[in-house]
């Protein structure tokens, strides 16, 4: 029997009897990271990074029986040692490390390599057998370092506002937001953000990362305070009437499929920024040579094409499916 073998329920340890990221309900679940698609409602218990454990009970609700630890800390699940590593996606994101006597398997979750300063360096873990996300797993997918994709949000906020006009930003809520937060905090005076982004700020702000105040917009904020500031909103936000109400307004869209031009041109984007939460190609390929695997499942994203690749290049892969990416980093 494999260490981890691929239900219709989710990647499950036999011996141990536990599921990772299940998406239906099982009894015992280890939970890499706080994104819906991730971390899913219904399990009778949870085990996550100690960080995820608020954001899981924002979202699944305070009465969920969760269990927190640190990162690198072992728990054993009928004798099968699991631990938890930093995947660098977002706050509380973790790889989970599964060993059953020397066989050592790892699911990457979601993960990027670049540190943003609140989701911990990832960390590569040796191993036999490596199941990764290849959100980005296309060559064309290849990200400039996050201080110049910084630098360029800054010079386009100064030219709205020499232009008269508000920035809007797009971004994911959870994650993406918070890091333009903590990257901009010295650029920009005063935050504005829409309901989605604020209720997960309260719950980091009260649990101590270091992320600047915010201010929620109400249809109450006077026009005149938002004109030095910056607005954040989720994608879904885009083309609504809450929109509209900021016109003047330049919108700048944050998300890795922003390499892309034509996906710009179809999200009305007036700036696209390609920073993602996810590795991109060249990640990809660092992460998975650093495990030294000698068999890599690839799931969600371009999965065919990388594990094809990194077959061309002699390492066994293969692609599973699974109920992963149905939400962040969507067009
Ligand atoms: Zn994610
Ligand atoms: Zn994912």
């Amino acid at each position: 029997m494999p260490v981890l073998q691929f239900t219709d329920k989710g990647i499950y340890c036999a011996a141990g009897d536990f599921y990772i990221d299940p998406w239906q309900p099982v009894q015992r679940a280890v939970v890499t990271h706080a994104h819906s698609d991730h971390a899913r409602w219904g399990h009778r218990h949870y085990l996550c990074q100690q960080d995820s454990v608020p954001l899981l009970q924002l979202r699944l609700g305070a009465d969920i029986s969760v269990q927190g630890i640190p990162f690198g800390e072992a728990v054993y699940y009928n004798g099968v040692r699991i631990s938890l590593h930093p995947a660098g996606h977002m706050v509380g994101s973790a790889q989970v490390r599964v060993q059953q006597g020397s066989e050592i398997w790892v699911v990457s979750g979601d993960y990027k390599v670049e540190n943003d300063g609140l989701s911990g360096q990832f960390e590569p873990l040796p191993c036999q057998v490596f199941i990764t996300e290849c959100t980005f797993g296309l060559p064309i997918y290849n990200w400039q370092p996050q201080g110049i994709i910084f630098s360029s949000i800054r010079e386009w906020i100064q030219e709205n506002q020499r232009a008269g006009k508000h920035s809007i930003l797009l971004a994911y809520s959870l994650g993406k937001a918070q890091r333009l937060l903590y990257n901009l905090a010295d650029a920009v005076p005063r935050f504005y953000v829409h309901g989605a982004i604020n209720a997960a700020h309260q719950v980091l702000l009260a649990n101590g990362h270091p992320l600047p105040p915010v201010h929620y917009i109400t249809p109450d904020t006077p026009k005149a305070d938002l004109k030095d500031g910056l607005i954040i909103a989720p994608p879904s936000a885009a083309g609504t009437a809450w929109m509209r109400r900021f016109l003047p307004y330049a919108l700048g869209v944050c998300s890795g499929w922003m390499q892309v031009r034509g996906h710009m041109r179809r999200r009305n984007a007036d700036a696209g920024f390609a920073l993602s939460d996810h590795a991109d190609w060249p990640g990809l390929l660092q992460a998975v040579k650093a495990t030294g695997a000698e068999q890599v499942y690839t799931t969600h994203g371009f999965s065919s094409a990388f594990a094809r690749y990194l077959q061309e290049n002699g390492i066994a892969a293969e692609e599973v499916r699974t109920a992963f990416g149905q939400e962040e980093e969507e067009v």
